[in-house]
């Protein structure tokens, strides 16, 4: 006879196997309320076929002036360029924050950072807020996510509903000795490449699930500092250089904040556009690897920066530490041959907050969530030309510095919340937004000072709601993991 135990032993291997098997696709789709708790209703509004794929690609620390198909005068970005030709560019995307948690979680939430409250290491998304991958998950989909970068650790809480959430590949590829041996030497030197072993595990994992509609998210980690591509792309855009300047120890003092001679410096921007090349390539290989597959237009490709990084503009490296331009201002992209134009470009200013709508929308999931993005499918169908009159970003990180910015086609007003200092830009005079216009102009741009604190205050109002906060969402973690964050710089 069948002892309790057993049986109970038994009951939960049934209840697991039906759970890793929950891909039984009907004609009827699912709809995700706030909650994020399932009703299923008729497919009949549904105007594109929800078994189609989604790839998400994220790129570390990939401004929009240095990719080609935006003007970039190098040859950096083949493969993004052709994916541009094949769907729409957004020459005015944001990134909602300066650096990749808080940026990246508001991706996968469409909520600001001041309202995920994701925004320092040790943080993770609260329990309570929705990602797109649970909807998706609701929606049938599997879920895969293949990160590099271990501000993306799965204790961050992104990696809530994806059945695999692989940040451990890069870590398992002795070969490369990745993180835990050669790159976090005592100077806190970052060297390795990771975007072979991604795209390994993630062709691994695309070989035996590409017949089923899926949801892919792959970040792509190598632009970041420290700048040191493999040969030949270390040599690609600067092979004439003689110095003795190199990529590595970008964060460190006293190179951090003393600007090297301009020679020197163009060697540096060099050596991190070989490495958005390299990256490139691997994106490529992905991509060609849908196509062998045959899945590649059936696949819903967004790609999107997130965000940039400092080359002395305001003396100094990095990123995470203001929210001008060459921090924020970042590529992306859609292309879904079957259901968007071709060779598009769109000049509305638009955000890392209106990605999720936007997937949602194209898949035809209707979500009745709180989302501050909207979907960019209105401004793709030339149906509108602006999505939003106002973006915003946020970012609270090093030293407890805090900013927050909103930037309109016309104007950027950022707001020191620490020493209550403002700057405003013209963006028509002024792109590199050097001049603050603030006491000059202020009176004439009031409402821009207006939205960003209307703003401010809707977002606390709104975290409330979720119950999160920077204190309530600390994680604990290992000595590695503490350690890589350190060697980053991205804890004292
Ligand atoms: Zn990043």
């Amino acid at each position: 006879m069948m002892s309790q135990k057993l049986f109970l032993l038994v009951f939960y291997a049934v209840i697991l196997s039906l759970a890793n098997n929950s891909y039984i696709y009907s004609d009827q789709k699912v709809t995700t309320s706030k909650t994020g708790i399932s009703s299923q209703q008729n497919q009949a509004n549904t105007k594109f076929n929800p078994s189609k794929n989604v790839l998400l690609i994220g790129v570390e620390t990939l401004r929009a002036d240095h990719v080609s198909y935006l003007g970039y005068l190098r040859n950096t970005t083949p493969t993004l360029d052709k994916l541009a030709r094949k769907g729409v560019a957004f020459s005015r995307a944001m990134a909602a924050s300066s650096w990749t948690l808080p940026a990246v979680t508001s991706v996968f939430t469409s909520l600001y950072p001041g309202v995920h409250k994701t925004t320092r290491t040790q943080r993770r998304v609260p329990e309570n807020i929705t990602t797109i991958t649970e909807i998706l998950k609701e929606n049938g989909y599997s879920t895969a996510a293949f990160v590099s970068n271990p501000t993306l650790d799965g204790s961050c809480g992104l990696s809530k509903r994806f059945r695999l959430y692989d940040d451990f590949s890069v870590r398992l590829d002795t070969s490369l000795n990745l993180f835990e041996n050669n790159p976090l030497d005592s100077q806190g030197n970052y060297n390795s490449m990771t975007s072979e072993p991604v795209n390994r595990s993630a062709i691994s994992w695309l070989k035996k699930n590409h017949q089923k509609p899926f949801f892919m998210f792959v970040f792509y980690y190598d632009p970041h500092y420290d700048y040191v591509p493999p040969a030949p792309f270390d040599t690609t855009f600067d092979p004439d250089y003689k110095g003795q300047i190199d990529g590595s120890g970008i964060i460190r003092e006293p190179r951090k904040s003393t600007r090297p001679a301009q020679r020197d410096l163009d060697h540096i921007i060099a050596l991190y556009d070989g490495e958005i090349l390299y990256t490139d390539g691997y994106i490529a290989e992905l991509l060609e690897k849908f196509k062998e597959f045959g899945i590649l237009d059936d696949t819903l490709v967004v790609i999107f920066g997130d965000h940039g990084d400092e080359f002395y503009e305001r003396g100094s490296t990095g990123h995470g530490h203001s929210l001008y331009k060459e921090l924020i201002h970042i590529p992306l992209i859609l292309s879904w041959p079957t259901a968007m134009p071709k060779n598009k470009q769109i000049d509305a200013i638009v955000s890392q907050v209106d990605i999720m709508p936007t997937i949602l929308d194209y898949l035809g999931i209707e979500y009745d969530g709180f989302m501050q993005g909207g979907s960019l499918r209105p401004l793709i169908e030339s149906q509108k030309e602006k999505l939003h009159d106002t973006v915003y970003a946020e970012v609270s990180f090093y030293n407890n510095n805090h900013f927050a910015a909103a930037i309109s086609k016309d104007n950027k007003f950022i707001f020191d919340l620490n020493t209550g200092d403002k700057q405003l830009f013209d963006l028509n005079e002024d792109p590199n937004e050097q001049v603050n216009l603030y006491k000059e102009r202020s009176a004439n741009l009031m409402p821009l000072e207006a939205d960003l604190m209307q703003w401010r205050t809707n977002n606390n109002k709104f975290a409330n709601q979720f119950g999160g906060n920077e204190d309530s969402n600390k994680v604990e973690l290992d000595e590695t993991r503490l350690r890589e964050l350190k060697a980053l710089g991205y804890l004292q």
